[in-house]
């Protein structure tokens, strides 16, 4: 059995779950349209992703205070960022959160998001080692399976509801409850350690101090103690061994030198 017609079996199970959830049967119409829209889920275009990455950084921009210029965070951020507009074929976009969660993200289309609290906790050098592995999970397909699965979700969910507004993946009702779903995923270790591996060497390429990747993950592993919802260290487990593996890169690198 393909990986694809798995993924539709399991939609389609989850579908009737839900049928049964409402407790009544849809209209014919709507049936349709609700299907329609999971064999798109299992199927979303690259172009598709990258709408529904944007119209969902929109829908967060929106939603979170977003430090203007002029905002000392902003600038900061600006200034660190000069000269990565174009990341290894990504057009990258940046902005700081003015709230106080330690975390950053960066989505399929390019927005790179860093949120202030981390900003508070990081120096500059730490900062970059974080957005390089962001970075990573672009750009190793990470973030588009994430997408891609808490839309399965979003898609199950409403199937009452089952309307797509034009020029849009999804209703402006629902990119809410996405974003939330897409939050709420979890990178496996796997992916975790490939985003290590591209952001460790997203620091050397581009010169900066890779050294920074370690002490980055140490202060993230000094947090967890009270790493709850929203902070890095709860999407990020396992901060102290990788904190030695970081080590352990840069040492190695010392040595090319
Ligand atoms: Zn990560």
């Amino acid at each position: 059995m393909s990986k694809r017609s798995g993924l539709i079996a399991m939609l389609t199970i989850i579908a009737i779950n839900v049928n049964a959830q409402f407790g009544k049967v849809l209209s014919k119409a709507k049936n349709v349209e609700a299907g329609k829209k999971l064999v798109k889920a299992a199927t979303l275009s690259d172009e598709d992703m990258a709408t529904l990455s944007l119209q969902s950084v929109q829908w967060m921009d929106e939603n979170n205070p977003v430090a203007e210029a002029g905002d000392p965070y902003a600038d900061r951020l600006n200034n660190l960022v000069t000269g990565l507009e174009n990341e290894d074929g990504l057009v990258l976009n940046f902005k700081v959160y003015s709230v106080v969660d330690v975390n950053a993200f960066a989505t399929p289309d390019g927005s790179v998001r860093v949120m202030a609290g981390l900003m508070d906790l990081m120096t500059d050098d730490e900062i970059l080692s974080v957005i390089g592995h962001e970075i990573g999970h672009v750009k190793l397909g990470h973030s588009k399976k994430r997408y891609q699965s808490a839309y399965s979700i979003s898609a199950a969910k409403d199937l009452a509801a089952a309307n797509t507004g034009a020029g849009k993946i999804l209703d402006d009702k629902e990119i809410g409850g996405f974003v939330e779903n897409v939050l709420n995923a979890q990178f496996s270790q796997s992916n975790e350690s490939a985003s290590d591996d591209y952001g460790f060497k997203f620091l050397v390429k581009h010169n900066f101090n890779y050294h920074a990747m370690s002490s980055a993950f140490q202060k993230l592993a000094d947090l967890s103690g009270d790493g709850g919802k929203g902070s890095i260290t709860s999407s990020h487990p396992g901060s102290a061994k990788r904190t030695t593996r970081a080590k352990e890169w840069a040492e190695k690198q010392d040595q090319k030198k």
